[in-house]
């Protein structure tokens, strides 16, 4: 890194500094926004695919920035990862999750699971994840229904160290997902290896279901190989209702996605839990 620095500087590459200054300027910004508390949450329902109804929610981080508005976890959690602030980022989730879902009084019924993402660099870290669990467990209302996902590609670092870190966090009652599965380049080694309560199919899969009879067979495979071992199947990114159709029919067990609800703010959450309840 300091090479790079110091080569764009040599050949006054002006845009390679001019955006080491925005990030800079950023991530001071990123500080300032966790300790003013300008991080919120966003809820994605997940719906049982037998029932149709919303079972549970994955909890998504907002950065309401003051002039630049909503910046997408995309953008600012690679950016945390690399400044150490991902810890601090999950303690606020955890904490307005609880305050919020709560408050609301649908934990348990309807939800039986709060999902949330925790990052690469936090999951990698066996201090910071046993932090995290402890911090979890304080928040005695909520702790029960916590299930913790990670990004398929974040757990190759050490697959030992992450059999044990998963090992933990199931101990204490924490479920795991692994999300974007089928994406990395271990997906059948992950099953093989580590004890997972859940898999989500990776939008991309979903996204070519109704066209393309490849990317059906893998779902279904995906499915058949998951029950075999106990494993809770979740689709993600269904947008039409055909997509919605094929994965009842393949037999997977929940979906999510912008078809069946877009991640919504807590007053919406329980309007939407209320009309489903109608239905
Ligand atoms: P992810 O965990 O794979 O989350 C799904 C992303 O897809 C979300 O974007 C969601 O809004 C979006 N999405 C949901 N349904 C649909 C759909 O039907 N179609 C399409 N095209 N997109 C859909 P979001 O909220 O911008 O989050 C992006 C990523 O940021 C997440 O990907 C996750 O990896 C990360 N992230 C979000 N919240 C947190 C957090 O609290 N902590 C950490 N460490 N990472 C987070
Ligand atoms: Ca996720
Ligand atoms: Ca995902
Ligand atoms: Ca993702």
């Amino acid at each position: 890194v300091a090479k790079q620095k110091k080569d764009a500087i040599q050949f006054h590459d002006k845009s390679m500094t001019e955006k080491a200054m925005l990030r800079r300027q950023m991530v001071l910004e990123l500080r300032k926004a966790i300790a003013d508390s300008q991080l919120t949450v966003v809820y994605q329902p997940k719906y049982d695919l037998h029932s149709l109804a919303v079972s549970g929610i994955e909890v998504l981080v907002r950065w309401k920035h003051a002039t630049k508005g909503f910046i997408s976890p995309d953008v600012f959690i690679p950016l945390a990862e690399d400044h150490g602030l991902t810890s601090a980022i999950s303690k606020l989730v955890v904490a307005k999750a609880a305050e919020e879902l709560g408050q609301a009084g649908i934990l348990g019924q309807p939800l039986q699971h709060v999902s949330l993402n925790v990052s690469a660099a936090e999951f990698n870290n066996a201090d910071e994840m046993t932090a995290l669990t402890n911090f979890i467990h304080q928040h005695q209302q909520l702790s029960p229904f916590i299930r913790i996902e990670i990004t398929e590609t974040a757990t190759l670092t050490d697959m030992r160290k992450s059999m044990e870190i998963i090992a933990n966090l199931q101990a204490s009652g924490i479920t795991f997902s692994i999300d974007d599965f089928g994406t990395g380049y271990t997906s059948l080694a992950m099953l093989k290896d580590l004890t997972v309560d859940e898999i989500k199919i990776d939008r991309s899969f979903v996204a070519e279901l109704e066209h393309d009879a490849r990317s059906r067979t893998i779902i279904n495979a995906i499915i058949a190989m998951a029950k075999s071992f106990d494993i809770h199947v979740v689709a993600e990114g269904v947008e039409t209702a055909n997509q919605l159709n094929i994965l009842q029919q393949l037999g997977c067990h929940q979906a999510q996605g912008y078809y069946l609800g877009r991640p919504m703010p807590i007053s919406e959450l329980v309007e939407h839990i209320a009309q489903d309840k109608r239905a």
